[in-house]
């Protein structure tokens, strides 16, 4: 499955290997925050997702409710990788782009619907 070689699915076999302290349960990391992305794009269900970063089902559902509300602020996560000059590629699927911008609005077709990603402000994103 070539999923398996894109870098974020290796990580989150480590965040999945790994359970958390009750400490963190708290608060999130990006690694959670992107695990919560994925399970939007894989379409798990809240407690699928719960599960994966050891955390509350209420977690989850607020942090999705946050990113409705203020979906720039997925653009902070590192969803794209940079693998050559003008060769951008997207965490999720693999896919590669020429821009960071066009391989970002690809991204978010991944957890927004499309009246979300086509109009969020990309001017941020060099
Ligand atoms: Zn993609």
């Amino acid at each position: 499955m070539p999923a398996l070689d894109i870098p974020l699915m290796a990580e989150m076999g480590e965040i999945i290997k790994r359970p958390s302290p009750k400490a963190e349960r708290l608060w999130m990391n990006n690694d959670h925050k992107l695990v919560i992305l994925w399970g939007i794009y894989r379409k798990w269900t809240m407690t699928l997702t719960a599960k994966k970063i050891g955390a509350s089902e209420a977690t989850v559902r607020k942090y999705k409710h946050k990113i409705l509300l203020a979906p720039s602020l997925v653009l902070g996560l590192p969803i794209v990788s940079a693998k050559g000059p003008s060769q951008y590629q997207c965490r999720f699927c693999g896919e590669i782009r020429k821009s960071r911008k066009t391989v970002t609005r690809h991204f978010l077709h991944h957890v927004f619907p499309p009246e979300i990603a086509d109009n969020l402000d990309l001017r941020g994103v060099k």
